[in-house]
């Protein structure tokens, strides 16, 4: 095999972290957000490992296509909901729910004759700015709804937050607010928390939580890691090293030489680069681990080969597995070296990659 590049998928992980969000989560049902391919880490073995919860949450209609290709019979909730009438009875047929936020969509609904009632979930905007009505209109718009046969009378009122992932920022708590204040009196089950309000906001858990990075094991809050919170990381990236050279102090590694020996030095070449989704933003020093002994990425990532500071790894020899990250080298660490998200990270390796899965 010329390429070794492969992300592990830990099954068992999965299925603990659903527990622990179910914990968390008291008596509110819990959405599995599985949307851009689960995370990375695949939307059908995911969801296989993740078919305990009460609904899945998707970006497209594609993907709850392909939820229901494999057997599942779960709730299916398209987040952004339909973009164009066709849209309707496409989920219809497939008996997906969605997501109303807009006008375009409710003039959708309201120029249906008939059909069979879709489930509908509607957005209020309570200080995210992105997707959502106003939430002075919620009333309106749920009557509107109401008033429609070929919709569900069970409306779920939601909301999305901007930054529950900063425990000290009140804007949860004054979104929050504002969704009580302009739902209060109104019939339907609440959703507000994704998995950073799940975490620090339990006075937004409501009805219903929308977990995605914490089932991968992954956290958004600054300086601290899924594991942090409990939370097994559900995938592995590892390669294998292909060259360990001795370099001359003082010579340059990689393109734009921008690292320089600071001695007679064994640099090993790893078989991943930004081809296989590894972030070429990672920076001279992003840990990495060849074998059991710590190294560290030097020089330009490359888009097959990563040049490694291997001084502390003196056995390193070629066909020696390297790490990326996983359950030893937490995926949030290498994103705070790369300027992003652990969810970027996941979400960015490349079909190059091989997949498995394993499963204790
Ligand atoms: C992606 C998404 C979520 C899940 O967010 P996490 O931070 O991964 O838990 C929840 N709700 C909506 C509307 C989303 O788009």
């Amino acid at each position: 095999m010329s390429r070794s590049a492969t992300a592990t998928i830990h099954l068992d992980a999965l299925r603990a972290n659903l527990a622990r969000v179910r914990a968390l989560a008291a008596d509110a049902k819990v959405m599995a957000v599985v949307k851009a391919d689960a995370y990375g880490h695949g939307l059908e073995r995911c969801a296989r490992a993740l078919s305990g919860a009460d609904a899945f949450g998707v970006a497209s209609i594609a993907d709850g296509l392909r939820l229901r290709a494999a057997g599942h019979r779960a709730r299916i909730v398209v987040l952004s909901g339909p973009d164009a009438a066709s849209d309707l009875a496409e989920m219809r047929r497939l008996h997906l729910e969605a997501v109303i936020h807009h006008d375009s969509q409710l003039a959708m609904l309201e120029r249906e004759n008939g059909g069979e009632p879709l489930r509908v979930w509607l957005n209020l905007d309570t200080g995210m700015h992105r997707l959502g009505f106003a939430p002075e209109r919620a009333r309106e718009l749920h009557a509107r709804l109401r008033a429609l046969p070929a919709v569900d009378p069970a409306i779920v009122l939601m909301t999305h937050f901007a930054s529950s992932d900063e425990f000290d920022n009140d804007l949860t708590a004054r979104q929050t607010q504002r969704f009580l204040d302009a739902t209060q009196g109104l019939p339907g089950e609440r959703a507000l928390s994704n998995s950073a309000g799940l975490l620090g906001w339990p006075a937004a858990r409501g009805d219903w939580v929308r977990v995605g990075g914490l089932l991968y094991g992954l956290s958004v809050a600054a300086g601290k890691t899924g594991a942090d919170f409990g939370f097994a990381p559900a995938m592995t990236l590892t390669t294998r090293l292909v060259a360990v050279n001795r370099i001359a102090r003082g010579e340059r590694v990689g393109y734009g030489a921008t690292w320089e020996c600071p001695e007679d030095m064994r640099i090993g070449v790893a078989a991943i680069g930004y081809g296989d989704g590894y972030p070429r933003s990672a920076r001279s020093g992003t840990p990495v681990r060849i074998g059991d002994a710590p190294a560290a990425v030097i020089g330009r990532v490359s888009m097959d080969l990563l040049a490694l500071d291997s001084r502390s790894a003196p056995h390193a020899k070629v066909g020696d597995v390297v790490t990326l990250w996983g359950p030893q080298l937490p995926t949030e660490v290498i994103a705070d070296h790369a300027g992003t998200i652990s969810y970027e990270l996941t979400c960015g390796v490349t079909r190059r990659v091989l997949f498995t899965e394993d499963d204790v």
